[in-house]
């Protein structure tokens, strides 16, 4: 075999591990990433783009207290510092979401003052 078509041989198994590698993460990724972005582009409360980050999924029936659920819809609808991934519990446990800042730092005075 000549020297150029060891070469070759070397190149192609490369690309083949890299293809591999590459396909390993992205299966870990779709196992343990879920998308949750939501369709809007703009805060309808702040005016403000939504920015693009990763949030903890939480599973199960959510008991949100009136008030929380009251202040959370009027004042900080898209904080998503969680996202809620349903009843039935699934592999993923980070959630890509679309979040405003504002909406997130009404939420932490929201619940610093509740909590005081
Ligand atoms: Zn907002």
């Amino acid at each position: 075999m000549d020297k150029s078509a060891t070469n070759k041989t070397k190149i192609r198994k490369r690309l083949f591990a890299t293809f591999i590698f590459l396909s390993a993460v992205a299966v870990l990724l779709a196992f343990l990433v879920r998308d949750g972005r939501n369709e809007e582009a703009t805060c309808p409360v702040h005016d403000v783009p939504l920015r693009l980050g990763a949030s903890p999924i939480s599973y199960g029936l959510p008991v949100f207290e009136s008030e929380y659920f009251k202040a959370k819809t009027e004042k900080f609808p898209f904080s998503y510092s969680t996202y809620l991934g349903g009843c039935m519990p699934k592999t993923q446990r980070i959630a890509i979401v679309r979040y405003c800042p504002i909406c997130r730092q009404a939420e932490e005075m929201w619940e610093a003052t509740a909590q005081a």
